[in-house]
């Protein structure tokens, strides 16, 4: 059994603890988001995979959902000091990871490469593929102008509407081998609930890649990131609204149409498993909430075993 996760960050991170806890967690290899990637005080911030790594590591900070456990601000306070932006939360343990890859990426060492090697450094048992080594970077166009993701999403607090979005350098991005090689030997192809647009959506936007998964023998399935037509945490909604889908189930499928097989949805959403099936899908519906590492091991070993009875 091959299973591959779709993952971005919070989400993302979810459902990849709820599957390295379940019986499935040796036959699956997950493929991050590095389109949130950017440059503070002169290092290279990866976001998502780090959210990755920490929370597989157990080294993340629980009551954020990102950052490590246990963080100090002692150089941001000292670069606040120094008249430096600082509205981008580093703290010091993280630094470190920042200045690390920094280094290496300065080296020449592939972002794959130096991914593997910040997952070893926490006893991350899944392996995190990229989609691409190549650099992508969402930029999200308000009323003010163009914003890198981060400005967005940290600066601005996700505010400002949101006109239009584009992923930067994807036309020149090359797919790696492995998330290629991956997504050919899948039997299922997990899609966290993750934002379709800014997560999954700039994974799939790198060129190959969506039509690796369209193309592939997998079992697809994708876990609804919104519950009763709102997102958990994050703009999902608003981005989902400027792509011109609807903020409910069939607006997520709407996003993966083109392979989609079956969607994992709330309790609360029953009413979408009519049209849902409509379109040809298997649907699942349970509970989606995730808080608790029972919960998150509870729904994906249920996505596991539903997609593997469907199939
Ligand atoms: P980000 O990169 O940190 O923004 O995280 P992702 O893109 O991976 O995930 C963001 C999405 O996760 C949001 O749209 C949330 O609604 C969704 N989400 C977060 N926690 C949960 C959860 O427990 N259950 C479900 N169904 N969705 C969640
Ligand atoms: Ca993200």
């Amino acid at each position: 059994l091959n299973i591959t996760l779709l993952a971005g960050g919070v989400g993302g991170a979810k459902a990849a603890e709820g599957l390295a806890k379940s019986p499935y967690a040796s036959s699956t290899k997950i493929i991050g988001n590095i389109a949130d990637d950017d440059e503070f005080h002169g290092l290279w911030v990866s976001p998502d995979i780090d959210t990755l790594i920490y929370s597989l590591g157990d080294q993340i900070d629980r009551k954020q959902g990102w950052g490590r456990k246990n963080e100090t601000y002692q150089a941001l306070k000292e670069l606040k000091a120094l008249g430096q932006d600082t509205w981008m939360t580093l703290g010091d343990l993280d630094l470190a990871t920042h200045v690390y890859r920094t280094n290496l990426k300065r080296q020449g060492v592939s972002a794959s490469e130096i991914t593997e090697q910040l997952a070893k450094r926490h006893d991350v048992c899944v392996p995190i593929l990229l989609p691409t080594d190549d650099v992508v970077q969402t930029r999200v166009k308000t009323p003010q102008g163009w914003l890198s993701f981060q400005e967005f999403f940290v600066r601005e607090h996700c505010q400002s509407d949101v006109l239009d979005i584009e992923y930067h350098g994807i036309a020149d991005a090359k797919p790696t081998s492995q998330a290629l090689e991956q997504i050919a030997n899948s039997d299922l192809i997990i899609i966290a609930p993750s934002n379709p647009i800014v997560s999954i959506g700039a994974i799939l936007a790198v060129p190959e890649i969506q039509q690796a998964v369209e193309k592939s023998g997998a079992y697809i399935i994708a876990i609804s990131p919104l519950i009763s037509g709102k997102t958990v945490k994050g703009p999902a909604d608003k981005m989902l609204e400027s792509a011109g889908k609807s903020i409910d189930s069939t607006g997520i499928y709407d996003c993966y149409r083109t392979f989609l097989q079956a969607m994992v949805i709330d309790c609360v959403d029953q009413e979408d498993v009519a049209w849902l099936q409509a379109q040809g899908l298997d649907v699942l519906v349970t509970p989606t909430l995730m808080k608790t590492p029972e919960e998150k091991t509870a729904l994906l070993t249920k996505v596991v075993e539903f997609a593997l009875s469907s199939k």
